[in-house]
């Protein structure tokens, strides 16, 4: 048996030596394999020759067939990585991406590691984290809801997020908004979550708009966007938002708290889906749908919520699974129980009704 281990050696180390290639260097090895296999089968019981062989034609095939398994996880292997690095090829790293000693190369290896989840799920995959790296949304509110939006965001590698909000970070607010710290306090909310953003992913383009959001600026900043999320406390903003994201014709992933509950959806008149206003066409009256700070809410209500939000951004920017368009998703956080409701667009919703 040593001999022909010996006799493959030296069949490699000539061949290489000559410059062979690889390949005809193993199919060389595949035929003195054969070669022993027919000997140990032709010849007589008691030959010399058999002796130098050594094992049985049971032990040799049972060696052949490790090589040949060793071989077939290793082709596996080169195709599962040939696979990932195809998948991120394409992707533009955008300006802010990395730091500038890092090559374009060493960038996408970086990326195929921090996105290797999303890779190897179907839904996803490449095609599917090149769209969410060329996605750009506007998230309004920097707060309960927003706050693990905007991570989970972050993370999955959406590509541009430009952040709405005018508040100063508060004591009170530490108890559910998770993106800023003690030590945030008195800095601006949009401040505060662009750091925590770049601290995830620098990969991630961050525009912090420290502006109360109007008319204007809604107009100005959501055409430009794929996707509108909302996450803002008070009905006034969140019909503001609406309105504008039916007029630029662009998607509202729409979520609210208060106390126990909470609630989401996406508007999309523009696909046949309602808007905000077709649902809820009057400001609630005072006292009926009370702010946060007015009734209280339990801190990680707005995490379910936001966290949802971030997942249902994913499915919409990638295509996969069933969004939330036409259908309100009501969770009641005190009893644990969720319940999905079908909705409709509202003949002569004064918002809407013109599309
Ligand atoms: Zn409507």
């Amino acid at each position: 048996m040593l001999v022909v281990l010996l006799l493959a050696a030296a069949i490699w180390g000539l061949a290489a030596a000559f410059g062979i290639r690889r390949e005809i260097r193993w199919q060389a090895i595949g035929l003195l394999y054969v070669a022993v296999l027919a000997l140990l089968v032709v010849l007589p019981e008691g030959a010399a020759l058999r002796g130098w062989l050594g094992w049985s034609v049971g032990a040799w095939l049972v060696l052949g067939g490790a090589g040949l398994a060793v071989w077939g996880y290793a082709q596996l292997l080169g195709r599962l990585r040939m696979r990932a690095r195809s998948a991120v090829q394409g992707v533009e790293a955008p300006a802010q991406m990395g730091t500038p000693a890092l090559g374009a190369a060493a960038l996408r290896e970086a990326e195929v590691e921090r996105y290797s989840r999303h890779l190897i799920l179907r839904e996803v995959g490449g095609q599917g984290q090149r769209r969410l790296r060329n996605a750009h949304v506007l998230v309004v509110g920097a707060g309960g809801i927003g706050s693990p939006a905007l991570l989970y965001l972050a993370a999955a590698g959406v590509g541009r997020i430009t952040l709405v909000d005018d508040d100063r970070v508060d004591l009170s607010n530490l108890q559910r908004q998770v993106i800023h710290r003690t030590e945030d306090i008195g800095m601006s909310k949009v401040a505060s979550a662009a750091r925590a953003i770049h601290a995830l992913n620098a990969g991630v383009a961050v525009t912090p708009v420290d502006r109360r959001l109007d008319d204007t600026l809604a107009a100005e900043l959501i055409p430009r966007v794929d996707l509108v999320l909302d996450g803002s406390d008070g009905f006034a903003t969140r019909a503001l938002v609406n309105r504008a994201a039916v007029e630029a014709g662009v998607p509202l992933l729409s979520a609210s708290v208060g106390q126990w509950e909470g609630q989401i959806s996406l508007f999309d008149p523009a696909r046949g889906a309602p808007c905000l206003a077709c649902l809820f066409p009057v400001e609630p009256a005072a006292g009926l749908a009370p702010t946060c700070a007015e009734g209280g809410v339990a801190g990680p209500l707005p995490g379910v919520l936001g966290t949802m939000m971030a997942l249902e951004t994913l499915k919409e920017l990638t295509g996969a699974g069933m969004g939330l368009r036409g259908r309100l998703l009501l969770y009641d956080g005190l009893y644990g129980e969720t319940r999905m409701i079908a909705v409709h667009r509202r003949p002569g919703c004064p918002v809407c009704g013109g599309i």
